[in-house]
């Protein structure tokens, strides 16, 4: 058997450097260990006709922690035997008495200390060795560990986290060898059960009770002699065919082969470049896809406004020639970089461009937004149509940003090198179309399709205008208006949008935004796919941006941030109760209005946690329900309660608005209204509020009301898009009673709304032992990870290439 070796200093997750904040660390420059050669590799308990040795190739000097993989067979359950070499000279632990490694696989879910004992005669070598099962693997083919280094110098803790990155230990497990070593051949019996194996395969494919796929790979593995394949077989194969293909087909899922490559072109990304949830998703899903085996890239402009302190092994890589202009011939110098985020492998984008494309200070809202993601999507595919290796299956465009990909994949890119790349469109906000004038397609490269492309069931906007669409040689002229999400529609493989209900909606012409007629018409292509949120960020028992953690079996913490938050925002903690305003019955389906006297004054406490506090986190927009959000917070302030709102405003309008409310709230003890986009903030305030107001016209997904389940935080929502999805309303909701988390209304109306929040306060008040001991642990350990969604997202991109 042999594994593929790397050994490398790896970026930490932002989790994993912000443990390390809290323990003494001691920055070490990233230096280089001892040569792979220096240690032999050697056998750790492997059963008797195993194959022990293992051979491994690491080039030297690639070596910052050393180790020595191995494999071990524990009674049926396979694992790794990882021996850690570290040379403590030149380090901070330099003349340590003692060392030993905190170790952490799973990003950092399963931890253990290991001791390291003094292995060389100058004292400043140090060696041990921990296991990992293989049910931990961070991907069937691929181990992954991380350490930091504790010693005692002196007589004081030392830490050695190699500058706050930690040490990494990354193997490659080659991946036909399967997950566990080969059986030795040389043993009859071993030939024989392979041999019976074979044969078997043979007669269950020819009943197809397996796959072709399952078949070949199944042979693959048999005929190296996998041991775990082999010992599965060994354990059913006295059973019937149907018992036997169903233990074997079982393996398939995990024995898989390594999977698509998928590139992301966007222009967001969390945490490196944020304004909503587009960069969560882009984030999340890739990195829910790295961990599955799909090799995921990303690609992004190179704003200016980038959170660069956040990207790691940032480069220039190449330069390009990208074409652009008016003219054919006319190009644009652009460096790709490259560079990794949040463990991502991204590609940034910077054209030399008369136009400073994306060195703005800013993402959007510039008056030639739309020629800049266009020249953003030409980029990238001329990038990957040029890079050396093999072309992406499956390219993936996000929103109109990066729509551009479609069409020019297929009429240009296929012709120059991606010719089977698929192109799959993501739509989060179809509200967003971007809109170029016809000159572009030269821009493009685009003139000579201009009859195809200028027509109304390809990417002209709207309809074909009364007097015709004139064509030149040069291509179209300014009149023309082109929309490049349409074209997109168009020209994708498959279309997805975020949520089943968004997907539903815009067929419609209430939310379809213009494209419904389009859009049914591709309707074949288009699956609403919910949303996943990252669970390693937004994780109340580990995030660190909160003052206190908790998890739903122990909720104390919640009440620890939310004592922190007001003291941090100057509100009054322990409020108290205005005269009892409705008869609430404590199960949430009390429906009084809310009709206190909106000053907080007191006749009975609230209770320990004291009043209850309302949320908003949210882009301040006309979509996202100015006027619902206003009268929400007066309906919640009138009913006792405090409110806290985080908000962006891109208009100025909207931004003096709120300034003139955050001024009337921020008088009283009532509330606080903060005006900014501030990441750290929001994790304190999903955790310290008790409910969350999400009152959209329409939300083709939303995250905020994940956010909040996540961190117990009761969403208040409009039944429209994924919020439809994702809240069921406690009190009238057709769902069983374990999925009810949360409070809704249908009207987009200031009654619906005031109505809506005054059954939460009243459930808050009068069932405040339910509130704290039933709901909230209840939404918190409902599951809205990525699990599934990008499992369907990975269907969707196999659809795709068939
Ligand atoms: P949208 O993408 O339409 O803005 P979503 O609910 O899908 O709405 O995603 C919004 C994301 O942006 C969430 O992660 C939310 O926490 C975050 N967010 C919104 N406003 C702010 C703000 N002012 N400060 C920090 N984060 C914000």
């Amino acid at each position: 058997m042999q594994l593929r070796l790397h050994a490398q200093s790896r970026v930490g997750s932002r989790r994993q450097q912000d443990r390390l904040t809290a323990a003494p660390a001691v920055v070490a420059p990233p230096r280089r260990g001892p040569s792979p050669a220096q240690f032999q590799s050697s056998a750790v308990g492997a059963s008797a006709d195993t194959t022990p040795a293992v051979q491994l190739t690491a080039a030297p000097g690639d070596v910052l922690v050393n180790p020595d993989v191995n494999v071990q067979v524990a009674i049926g359950q396979p694992q790794y035997a990882v021996k850690v070499l570290y040379r403590s000279r030149g380090t901070p632990l330099q003349g340590a008495s003692s060392v030993f490694a905190h170790v952490g696989h799973s990003g950092w879910r399963d931890t253990a200390d290991v001791t390291l004992s003094n292995a060389g005669s100058d004292g400043e070598t140090w060696q041990g060795t921990y296991l990992v099962p293989a049910g931990r693997l961070s991907a069937p083919w691929h181990l992954e560990t991380q350490l930091v280094f504790k010693g005692i110098v002196g007589g004081h803790e030392r830490w050695d986290n190699n500058g706050g990155a930690n040490w990494s230990v990354a193997v490659e497990l080659a991946p036909a060898e399967g997950l566990v070593p080969a059986l030795n051949p040389s043993y009859a019996s071993t030939r024989a059960l392979t041999s019976s194996l074979v044969l078997r395969l043979e007669a269950l494919l020819a009943q197809r009770l397996l796959t072709p796929e399952q078949g070949s790979l199944l042979r693959v593995l048999a005929w190296q002699h996998d041991l775990g394949l082999t010992k599965a077989y060994q354990a059913v194969r006295h059973q019937d065919d149907r018992s036997v293909a169903g233990a074997l087909a079982g393996r398939c899922s995990w024995l898989r082969p390594p999977g698509l490559n998928v590139v992301h072109v966007a222009s967001e990304m969390a945490p490196i470049a944020k304004v909503g949830g587009l960069a969560d998703v882009v984030a999340s899903l890739a990195k829910a896809h790295q961990a599955t085996g799909l090799l995921t890239e990303v690609i992004l402009p190179k704003y200016d406004c980038i959170h660069y302190g956040e990207v790691h092994e940032l480069r220039q890589m190449t330069e390009l020639e990208v074409p652009w202009g008016p003219e054919p011939n006319r190009t644009v110098k652009t460096v790709v970089w490259s560079g990794c985020a949040d463990g991502l492998p991204v590609y940034f984008i910077e054209p030399h461009s008369p136009e400073k494309y994306f060195w703005r200070g800013k993402f959007y809202g510039e008056a030639d937004d739309a020629a800049r993601f266009a020249f953003f999507s030409r980029a990238a595919l001329e990038f990957l149509a040029r890079r050396s290796h093999e072309a992406p299956d499956v390219i993936h465009c996000h929103d109109w940003q990066s729509a551009a990909v479609a069409p020019l994949l297929k009429e240009t890119y296929k012709a120059s090198g991606l010719a089977r790349t698929k192109a799959v469109l993501t739509i989060h906000n179809l509200a967003f179309q971007g809109h170029v004038n016809g000159t572009f397609l030269q821009h493009m490269g685009l003139a000579s399709r201009a009859q195809h492309v200028a027509q109304p069931d390809v990417m002209l906007h709207g309809d074909r205008p009364a007097g015709g669409i004139t064509i030149t040689p040069q291509g179209l002229g300014a009149q023309v208006t082109l929309n490049l999400l349409k074209g997109a529609i168009v020209y994708a493989d498959r279309i997805t949008t975020v949520s089943p209900t968004y997907a539903r909606e815009v067929l419609g012409q209430a939310l379809g935004m213009g494209l419904q007629g389009t859009l049914g018409k591709h309707q074949g292509k288009l699956t609403g796919v919910l949303n996943g949120l990252d669970y390693e960020t937004w994780n109340p028992a580990t995030d660190p941006c909160l003052p206190a953690h908790f998890t739903p079996d122990d909720t104390a913490g919640k009440r620890a941030c939310k004592a922190a938050l007001c003291g941090e925002l100057g509100l009054p903690f322990e409020g108290q109760l205005p005269p009892a305003s409705s008869n609430g019955n404590g199960n949430g389906s009390g429906n009084g209005h809310a009709n206190g006297n909106g000053t907080g004054a007191a006749t009975s406490a609230w209770g320990p946690n004291g009043r209850p506090l309302l949320a908003i986190v949210s882009r301040l927009t006309e979509q996202k329900g100015l006027p619902l959000m206003k009268a929400g917070l007066r309906a919640a302030i009138a009913a006792g309660a405090q409110v806290v709102v985080l908000g962006s405003a891109p208009e100025p309008k909207v931004h003096q608005e709120w300034e003139a409310l955050a001024k009337e709230l921020g008088a009283g003890g009532d509330g606080r209204i903060v005006l900014r986009h501030d990441e750290a903030l929001s994790h304190r305030i999903f955790a310290a509020c008790d409910m969350l107001l999400v009152p959209s016209m329409f939300e083709p997904c939303g995250l905020t009301q994940l956010i909040a389940l996540r961190y117990g935080t009761i969403p208040i929502v409009r039944e429209t898009g994924g919020l439809a999805d994702t809240v069921h309303d406690v009190a009238h909701s057709r769902r069983p009673e374990h999925e009810r988390n949360g409070f809704t209304f249908a009207a987009a109306d200031v009654p619906a709304v005031e109505t809506a929040i005054g059954r939460a306060i009243d459930a808050y008040r009068n069932g405040r032992e339910w509130w704290s001991t039933q709901l909230v642990p209840r939404v918190m350990r409902q599951d809205w990870s990525w699990t599934q969604s990008a499992q369907r997202y990975s269907e969707i991109y196999q659809a795709a290439l068939h």
